[in-house]
């Protein structure tokens, strides 16, 4: 099929913090050429540059807890209307809630198929993998290091650093946390339709 002509691929992947969705929505994207957002790394973004949205999104996300509705709606919302979402998107880390769920569907409306797809893991595997893994602090690969030994990034030699929000006991906050507002309220929300 002519590119020009191809609909376009619209994917969610959910999962529990740790179950690789962020990893296999940059390769799907690669794959099929089109664009990974990526609401939590938008929000590191804003933590990163001080913006305001920056500083109020940094106590939520180190408490473990979700940004609110209406702004993570609004994001997203702002960034789907942008020019290089034409030929698809992957989205990684939005819905999180009902209300962002029946707000997506409604952002879709007239743009074609919205697949969805949700990476199961066990909890304590995802306990263990998240202690294992660092984040490259300059161009933010994400490595999975043995009993913490390796420092620097394989890809640019950036240091490796833990995530603020993936100490254990945030960890298990956000999988309950998942559990209770994704996994049992907007899966089920998004799946009906
Ligand atoms: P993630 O990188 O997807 O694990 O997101 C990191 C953190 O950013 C989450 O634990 C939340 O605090 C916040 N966050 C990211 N996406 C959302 C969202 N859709 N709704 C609310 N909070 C979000």
């Amino acid at each position: 099929m002519n590119e020009s002509t191809r609909l376009p691929i619209n994917l969610v992947v959910l999962g529990a913090p740790g179950a690789g969705k962020g990893t296999q929505a940059v390769q799907f994207a690669r794959r099929h050429g089109i664009l990974r957002i990526s609401t939590g790394d938008i929000l590191r973004d804003a933590v990163q540059a001080k913006t305001a949205l920056g500083q109020r999104a940094k106590v939520i996300i180190d408490a473990g807890a979700l940004v609110d509705d209406q702004l993570m709606i609004a994001i997203v919302r702002e960034r789907l209307t942008r020019s290089d979402v034409v030929r698809g998107f992957v989205i990684d880390g939005f819905p999180r809630t009902v209300a962002q769920a029946t707000s997506l569907d409604e952002i879709m409306v007239g743009r074609g198929e919205l697949f969805v797809i949700e990476i199961t893991v066990p909890d304590e595997t995802l306990v263990e993998r998240v202690a294992r893994r660092r984040v490259c602090e300059q161009c933010g690969n994400v490595a999975s290091v043995a009993a913490g030994v390796e420092r620097r990034c394989a890809k640019c030699g950036g240091e490796l650093v833990l995530r603020s929000d993936d100490t254990e006991s945030i960890v298990r906050e956000r999988l309950r946390v998942y559990a209770k507002e994704t996994r049992t309220a907007a899966i089920s929300e998004v799946s009906e339709h």
